[in-house]
């Protein structure tokens, strides 16, 4: 459930319709509610009360400070992959006790800075980093929290490019040599071993995968422990997946996935973390955009938008769908027609949708990208040098820009001419 609904015939974002942010900021640009983030958090909350446990928001999926001190502020933790993101959820006002470290590169710097201000825990993804975190930790005189990114070698039956669990990703350590690894972890001085971190995808629609891949941690917990490991935190990461089009798809809810959880899990006594990001930000944002020009094609028409394939890359990078609104709700039993609907960008690949059935659009309408919310503003870029677009945060019948889209001036100025020229 989300808060982008028609009112009066206009779609509205919470109480504000969506035409009067466009006319304020200008378009594209993406819109967020706060109504339907903090439901979506508090959905995993309630899921799994009962049991220690701390949402830490994957803020890879939307990682602006308003949306994070929206949910900082309702309790959520932060789950970072970067010394961008840890800088940013500091920036925000989150503890770096809520704060846990996650990704398969981090550096010396990361690593420094983290321990420095402040971390939950890292979650160590190889033995080389494991090595360094020691390091740096006994530098700076200084004990590392840790538990290891265990690889299940599960099938997330997923998209390829987002299926991390089986053992030819890059992914963690092979859940068979874990015993091997931990032995290393709990000689090591600089560092501490709190638990086991696993994750093993994303946009996930059946909950047996997860499962499968919890059902190995437990046991691991069990040998870890009778190696004398204190395994008490399982950070079991994100992934649930979201509905990308309002009719035939129905995964597994939160609720749900909380007591599958409680039943595999809730024995050992652990504190539970969990990782989501798109099922938090997914559909509690919008990319709205205005059509520029429909042309006629052989045997079809082209909606030419303003927005394109830099704004929101994942129907280029993942085939992704999403369902495309007028921002106008159509007439009621409007006769529909196919639209391929696409951006300005030099490349075929920026094609958001072939063949979408639409009530007719004019030059000028503006439509709304449903589910755009995670891994959408954050994976834009400025090819063919088209400024980020902006962001707005509604609260009820408030909205707010949270981003400004840049100038060209401050866009051109980034780059610095040599002397010799
Ligand atoms: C991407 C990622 C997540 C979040 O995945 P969602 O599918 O957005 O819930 C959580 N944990 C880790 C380690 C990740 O890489």
């Amino acid at each position: 459930m989300d808060h982008f609904l028609y009112r009066d015939g206009v779609l509205h974002a919470e109480d504000v319709p969506v035409a009067e942010i466009a006319a304020k900021v200008g378009t594209p640009f993406y819109c967020y509610s706060t109504a339907t983030l903090l439901r979506h958090f508090r959905l995993f909350d309630e899921a799994l009360a009962g049991m220690d446990h701390l949402v830490c928001y994957a803020m890879k999926a939307a990682s602006n400070q308003a949306i994070l001190k929206t949910l900082a502020q309702a309790g959520a933790g932060m789950d970072v992959v970067s010394g961008g993101e840890y800088a940013r959820a500091i920036a925000a006002g989150v503890p770096g006790d809520k704060i846990v470290f996650s990704g398969v590169g981090k550096t010396h710097e990361e690593i420094r800075a983290a321990l420095s201000t402040g971390i939950r825990q890292f979650n160590v993804e190889s033995e080389p980093e494991m090595e360094v975190i020691n390091e740096v930790a006994l530098s700076l005189g200084k004990v590392a929290p840790i538990t290891v990114r265990v690889n299940p070698d599960v099938d997330a039956k997923t998209h390829a490019k987002i299926a991390t669990g089986k053992s030819e990703n890059k992914f963690g350590i092979p859940i068979a040599r874990a015993r091997e690894v931990y032995a290393r972890a709990a000689a090591l001085p600089g560092l501490k071993v709190v638990g086991i971190d696993v994750h093993i995808g994303s946009q996930l629609t059946d909950l047996d995968p997860f499962r499968l891949a919890y059902r190995k941690v437990a046991d691991l917990t069990e040998t870890l422990r009778s190696d004398g490991h204190d395994i008490h935190r399982l950070d079991l990461g994100g992934g649930l997946g979201i509905p990308y089009t309002r009719s035939n798809e129905a995964p597994p809810l939160p609720v749900e996935y909380g007591a599958m959880i409680k039943e595999e899990l809730g024995h050992l006594g652990c504190e539970i973390e969990i990782e989501p990001g798109r099922l938090i930000a997914g559909n509690a944002g919008i990319m709205v955009s205005k059509v520029i020009y429909v042309k006629s094609g052989e045997g079809r028409d082209f909606l030419i938008l303003d927005g394109a394939m830099n704004d929101l890359l994942r129907p280029a990078m993942y085939e992704a769908h999403h369902d495309i609104v007028s921002v106008k709700e159509p007439a009621p039993g409007i006769e529909q027609q196919p639209y391929d609907i696409v951006g300005p960008v030099c490349e075929t690949g920026d094609t958001f949708a072939k063949e979408r059935m639409m009530a007719p659009l004019a030059p000028g309408d503006l439509v709304a990208f449903r589910s755009a919310g995670a891994y959408g503003a954050v994976m834009a870029s400025e090819y063919n040098t088209r400024p980020l677009i902006p962001e707005v945060l509604v609260h009820e019948d408030q909205f707010a820009v949270i981003r400004e889209r840049p100038t060209f001036d401050e866009m051109l100025k980034r780059d610095t001419i040599p002397e010799w020229l």
